[in-house]
């Protein structure tokens, strides 16, 4: 059996081991992965947002990251994003739009999501996941390890239901 989460919910002293750009190295590096100045910089943009990227978000951000060094294109990035999905390194998330929007995975904190319709803003939800207990009866369920989930709410924010309402 593998170890996995405990009963006790995450305390936040325990999120001391934060994503950082040598780990994520590393984990490339497993791969058989070279790490270039456009990886570096795409990998840093990920690692600097609050929020999942588009693609374009993705390429400003690793072209203000990439520091004298030739900035990445769009095909660069493109194919980097395919690369750290099929690693599972990164995931693409529904923000119920056409275009992809991606974020990092962190097996240990992964984001659950509250989207806004209207104007598209995304706000990370804070604090334990709605769901973790149910992920783990899931699980157990159907016999299954490894279980993640991906959890995104819809609606309109305050400033967009105002705007409904007038
Ligand atoms: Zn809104
Ligand atoms: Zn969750």
């Amino acid at each position: 059996m593998p170890r996995s989460h405990s009963h006790h919910s995450h305390s936040h002293a325990e999120d001391a081991e934060p994503f950082t750009l040598d780990g994520l190295a590393e984990l490339l590096r497993s791969k058989g992965l070279r790490m270039t100045g456009n990886r570096r910089a795409i990998l840093q943009a990920l690692l600097k947002a609050k929020k999942p990227l588009g693609l374009e978000e993705i390429q400003t951000e690793a072209v203000r990251q990439s520091k004298g060094g030739e900035p990445p294109d769009f095909a660069t990035v493109f194919r980097m994003m395919a690369l750290l999905e099929e690693l599972k390194i990164a995931r693409k998330v529904n923000l119920g739009r056409a275009s992809s929007y991606f974020e990092l995975v962190d097996s240990r904190h992964h984001r659950d999501h509250l989207v806004c319709t209207d104007c598209g803003t995304v706000t990370p939800l804070e604090g334990n996941c709605p769901v973790e207990s149910l992920e783990r009866q899931i699980a157990r369920k159907h016999g299954y390890t490894q279980v993640t989930h991906s959890l995104e709410f819809f609606g309109l924010c305050g400033d967009c239901s105002t705007d409904a309402a007038s």
